[in-house]
């Protein structure tokens, strides 16, 4: 609402960047809402963008593991590897 007083913190993504809400053409929107850069922006890989995104799920996770890899292979591997 336009007149309801805002706060900083309402204008920062999760991470503390603040909270854009544009892209440069061809760049991700949500990503730039979410982390501030994507993978289209000069400097950034995907590779970049990916892990932010994994990060970002993990510290969501209640039960964050330190590592997000699996520890042991799923019933689908077992069954066709
Ligand atoms: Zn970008």
């Amino acid at each position: 609402m336009a007149d309801t007083p805002t706060t900083a913190a309402e204008h920062a993504a999760p991470n503390g960047r603040p909270l854009e809400v544009k892209a440069p053409p061809g760049h991700s929107l949500v990503a730039h809402q979410v982390h501030g850069w994507c993978s289209k922006c000069p400097g950034i890989e995907l590779w970049e963008e990916l892990y932010a995104w994994r990060n970002r799920e993990r510290a969501a996770q209640t039960d964050a593991p330190f590592t997000d890899l699996a520890p042991a292979a799923s019933r689908e591997v077992e069954r066709h590897g």
